[in-house]
């Protein structure tokens, strides 16, 4: 089957999805509701952005061909009013932040630089336009805002609230179903015997989708059987997604591949060059994409982030989104055996990073510690102190 590197394999996962997916039913939700959630409609301006000229400094209003020079203060205006009457020539109106440019006007001299005396003001040489925000500068009524398929989020919400939306479409958020597989793997609550793990994934994972904006629904563990694994595999295509940890190695008990395919499963591929998290599955069954994810718990957490989470985001009716990767400076040397793209736990502080000092794909104490991945590309082997590197925030 098929083995891919690491921008195929998230290519495939984005191309397959994008194509297949069918948009989750549409529902209304109340703004403050609204984040974190998927826009079903496109938002537009429902006027001008600035709906008037208005001044983004205190100071005064006055025609720039007036200036510099004395001119007559006639009155004031505040944010919240609209100056009345007209500035013409030798005049001025003291004005606010935020307020109206009053008729006449087409400049504003920061209060800084004016000498008020009395009911005049002296104002320097000036240029038209001068700490004036133009009306519609910022969007003129009727321009698109937001389209359909952005994913809420604080600005967002700012958007929604001031084109008057107090109340959103958006997509019904998709059901996740969590599988984890292993025979040696025990319920959280329980006491782990030498040999046993407790379940972490079905647990981290749970997170990482909720905060991928679905709704995680957790399975019981599956044990390494064929029969019970594809029972359940069965019952989590039901889902919108199917994730799946463990078993999906090349050993004797890892079942899962078997299992989806006794349940005519299609794979796109079933092993990427990465680190942590080269057996990882990925293919549609009975109408319903699922990952096989690698079962050590860095690799789960990664995977899901580099892969499943953009299946996810697809399926939740968002536009695809990049991988936050940003490019930060190494804070010590770093070398790596190419051939595999690695993701090393690290600790990225103000630009800059260094590894968290990992002992492999079961440390999950080091992921936890980490606030970031740093990410070392499968062609390069070292990385000297100071050079730019690419790291994937957490
Ligand atoms: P596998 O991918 O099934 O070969 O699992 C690899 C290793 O990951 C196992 O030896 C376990 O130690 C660990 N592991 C598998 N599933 C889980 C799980 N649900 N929670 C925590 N650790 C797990
Ligand atoms: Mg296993």
């Amino acid at each position: 089957m098929a083995t891919l590197h690491f921008g195929a394999a998230r290519q495939c996962v984005l191309e397959r999805v994008s194509a297949l997916r069918s948009l989750p039913a549409i529902e209304e939700t109340a703004l403050d509701d609204a984040a974190g959630r998927v826009l079903a409609e496109s938002v537009r301006a429902d006027r001008d952005y600035p709906p008037t000229p208005r001044s983004i400094r205190d100071g005064f209003a006055l025609r720039a061909a007036d200036a510099p020079g004395r001119l007559r203060v006639i009155g004031e205006v505040r944010a919240g009013e609209s100056f009345p009457g007209e500035v013409r020539t030798g005049e001025a109106v003291e004005i606010m932040t935020g307020a109206p440019l009053p008729k006449g006007a087409d400049a504003v001299v920061m209060i800084e630089h004016a000498r008020r005396d009395g009911d005049h003001v002296e104002v320097p040489a000036c240029e038209p336009g001068q700490f004036i925000n133009p009306q519609a500068s910022e969007a003129r009524k009727g321009d698109e805002l937001l389209a359909v398929g952005r994913r809420i989020g604080f600005s967002e919400i700012a958007t929604l609230a001031s084109a008057g939306k107090a109340v959103a479409r958006v997509y019904r958020r998709p059901r996740v179903a969590v599988l984890a597989t292993g025979d040696e793997i025990i319920e959280v609550t329980g006491t782990p015997l030498p040999h046993q793990v407790r379940n972490s994934n079905a647990h981290s994972l749970a997170a990482q989708v909720r905060r991928a904006g679905a709704i995680p629904q957790v399975l019981p563990i599956a044990r390494d059987k064929l029969e019970p694994t594809r029972e359940l595999i069965e019952r989590g295509l039901s889902a919108d997604l199917l994730l799946l940890s463990g078993g999906v190695s090349a050993g004797k008990y890892d079942v899962v591949e078997q299992a989806l395919a006794a349940l005519g499963a299609e794979f796109y591929f079933d092993r990427v060059l990465i680190q942590p998290g080269q057996p990882l599955v990925f293919g549609r069954a009975r109408g319903t994409f699922f990952f096989g994810l690698p079962g050590n718990p860095v690799s789960t957490m990664v995977t899901f982030e580099v892969f499943a989470r953009a299946a996810l985001e697809l399926l939740s009716g968002q536009s695809a989104a990049p991988l936050p990767l940003v490019y930060a400076l190494l804070a010590e040397d770093f070398s790596h055996k190419p051939g595999l793209t690695r993701f090393i736990p690290a600790l990225l502080n103000e630009g800059r990073v260094k590894p968290a000092g990992w002992r492999g794909s079961s440390d999950i104490p080091a992921a936890a510690r980490a606030n970031a991945f740093l990410v070392a590309g499968a062609e390069r082997e070292c990385w000297r102190a100071g050079e730019l590197i690419p790291v994937l925030l957490k």
